[in-house]
């Protein structure tokens, strides 16, 4: 079980976790945009989640199984790391800090620093009694984990002691008894590594961060001005209490950094670390130094920490305390008590456990430099902003499925760039169709209105036509009919229309007699117009023109009243005048053959039609 976790209600995908992680233990692939965490990977140093703003990433508690511990009827021993006096410089006198854990239920609270001394004292010998080897310091867990994951081939270099907290833990089961609980208090949850690793008397069974710590105070309403004064309990520390200053460390130990004699190289902080396990990988026979190594700067906060302190006031508080504790010391007991412990066997092995991923083919890392816009060789246009060392390593871990080319800064500034430039033109032309829409919307509008007059003029001159005019739908129901094509059909129609003006919608047949409308369905199916057709209706002679006006969909029709006298007059004269036309070719050859007589038939003929044009002529004016 991992000891980081990230709830993803909270990740705004930011990859700040994606680049601070020194392992890469946090990854992004190309199908999930959410950070996720490999938790063999994972070196527990927390960088994660100080980086974190919006607090998504957190680690594992183990709060609860310390509450239950506190509850059950075990003695249950606190362990205090040395950083307390790093973090708790608001409690003035740190024998109320102890009533303070005490009065959470621990039965007794000793302090780390004796097992830093204890392990120093071991260092002590094994950095100025060369024997052929150099070696990395063992205590800080993050390193031994980065060391047996990523630099396996350093692993016989570790220092082979158990760390701080492991030491005190056998000190306490020795000097308390192998039955009790041990909970250790302390800055970092990389305590948790080594805490999973210790079995029998080296147990740790649950650890607590100083900000854990605090919350409990908060919980159980636990405040120093209440309680009186009580102390640690034994084996007491001495300059083990500077642990949490890098040099302190071998001041606990009594090592001098003497660059001529001891050849001993301090070193602390994520990147220092990174650059001296790479260099040292690659260069050990050439470095020949002891190294004495912490993953974070000295006195820096850590995630179990609070945040706002400097790390220079908190130096300072770990320096007064430590001056402090060591004016009232014991010597003659801390002797005893190193002189108790010095046979105690705090030694320890490492295993490599290669977490490296295999380097991906070289043409997948081209093809990745390629859609990133990157050289093949490192050109010096890497910004480091990925959280990778170059370009390339950052294409490997694409090509590794660790990282996103969306996390490559240059990349997605390009892509927004070309982005906003689509955007923009698509924009542009965006408003020009637009425009062009609106103006074709005018010109449509204009129409319509046109349209619609044209519509009000064909209407108001349907309805002055003498003839009836109706025009029906394929359904045969009326779209458009004239006032006189009411009249025509009588009394019954005149009064439906005004009700439906124009006897819009009406259906034909209700109207007319089938033989009447049969002639709009032969138009409507056939297309074929029929033109002045005689039809019987009610006692009269209608005369009936049909004709197609769209194709099987709508049909118009003429129809004249024949009783109506100015029709009967109009129609006799056309038909006299189609007599005329049809037997001309007759008349003439009779008269031909009858000579003058044909010519008078004519003379006659033409007379009747001017007569009745002129008396039509005559009624108009
Ligand atoms: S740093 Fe926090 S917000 Fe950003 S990606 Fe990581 S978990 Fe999400
Ligand atoms: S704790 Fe450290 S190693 Fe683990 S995921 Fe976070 S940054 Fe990476």
């Amino acid at each position: 079980m991992g000891i980081i976790e990230i709830d993803y209600s909270k990740c705004r995908m930011s990859y700040a976790c994606v680049r601070i992680c020194p392992v890469k233990a946090i990854g992004v692939n190309a199908e999930d945009d959410f950070p996720r965490i490999a938790e063999d990977r994972c070196i527990g140093c927390g960088s994660c989640i100080l980086v974190c703003n919006q607090s998504a990433v957190s680690h594992r508690s183990d709060i609860d199984k310390v509450k239950m511990l506190l509850g059950g009827e075990q003695t249950i021993v606190a362990m205090l790391a040395p950083e307390i006096a790093a973090e708790f410089g608001d409690v003035t006198d740190y024998r109320k800090f102890v009533t303070m854990i005490k009065k959470l239920g621990f039965h007794d609270v000793c302090e780390v620093s004796f097992g830093v001394d204890l392990v120093a004292a071991r260092y002590a010998d094994l950095f100025t009694h060369f024997r052929g080897k150099y070696y990395i310091s063992s205590n800080c867990p993050s390193v031994v984990a980065f060391v047996e994951k990523f630099h396996p081939k350093l692993v016989p270099n570790l220092a082979p002691f158990v760390n701080p907290m492991t030491a005190m833990a056998k000190v306490i089961r020795q000097r308390y008894g192998a039955q009790i609980s041990l909970v250790y208090i302390g800055p970092s949850v990389n305590a948790m590594l080594e805490a999973a690793r210790a079995r029998d008397d080296e147990r740790t069974d649950a650890v607590l961060t100083f900000a854990e710590l605090r919350r409990l105070f908060e919980e159980y309403n636990i405040t120093e001005s209440t309680l009186e004064y009580s102390g640690f309990d034994p084996p007491f520390g001495y300059k083990g209490a500077l642990y949490p200053i890098p040099q302190g460390y071998l001041q606990a130990g009594n090592i001098t950094e003497d660059l001529l004699t001891n050849r001993i190289i301090t070193t602390e902080g994520r990147e220092n670390l990174i650059e001296l396990l790479r260099v040292l990988d690659e260069q050990m026979e050439e470095v020949n130094h002891h190294f004495n190594v912490f993953y974070r700067e000295g006195c820096a906060p850590a995630e179990g920490m609070t945040r706002d302190i400097s790390r220079i006031v908190r130096r300072a508080w770990v320096v007064d305390y430590t001056a402090k504790r060591m004016s009232q010391m014991d010597w003659g007991q801390w002797k005893k008590d190193m002189e108790e412990f010095s046979g105690l066997d705090l030694s320890r092995t490492f295993n490599a456990d290669d977490r490296r991923l295999p380097a991906p083919p070289e043409s997948r890392i081209r093809e990745v430099l390629k859609v990133l816009g990157k050289k093949e060789e490192d050109d010096g246009s890497s910004c480091g902003n990925c959280g990778y060392a170059s370009c390339r390593d950052f294409a490997v871990a694409v090509a590794q499925g660790l990282a996103k080319t969306e996390m490559c800064l240059t990349f997605s500034l390009k892509n927004r760039q070309e982005y906003i430039k689509t955007l923009r033109q698509t924009n542009e032309k965006l408003a020009k169709t637009q425009e062009a829409l609106k103006e074709s919307e005018k010109k449509a509008r204009l129409e319509q209105q046109h349209a619609s007059e044209a519509m009000e003029t064909t209407a108001a001159m349907l309805q002055k036509l003498p003839s009836g005019v109706v025009i029906v739908d394929d359904k045969l129901r009326i779209m458009q009919s004239n006032r006189r094509f009411i009249e025509i059909l009588g009394r019954e129609a005149g009064e439906i229309s005004e009700v439906i003006q124009g006897l819009k919608g009406a259906d034909l047949k209700t109207l007319i007699p089938y033989p009447f409308y049969n002639l709009f369905s032969y138009v409507l199916e056939k297309d074929d117009d029929v033109v002045n057709r005689d039809v019987h209706y009610e006692e009269r002679i209608l005369n009936v023109s049909v004709f197609t006006i769209r194709r099987n969909k709508v049909v118009g029709a003429v129809v004249r009243d024949m009783f109506m006298p100015e029709v009967r007059k109009e129609e006799v004269i056309r038909r006299v005048s189609e007599a005329i036309n049809e037997n001309l070719e007759l008349v003439q050859k009779i008269a031909f053959l009858l000579g003058e007589g044909a010519s008078r038939t004519e003379k006659t003929l033409n007379s009747i039609i001017e007569f009745h044009q002129n008396e039509k002529k005559g009624r108009t004016e």
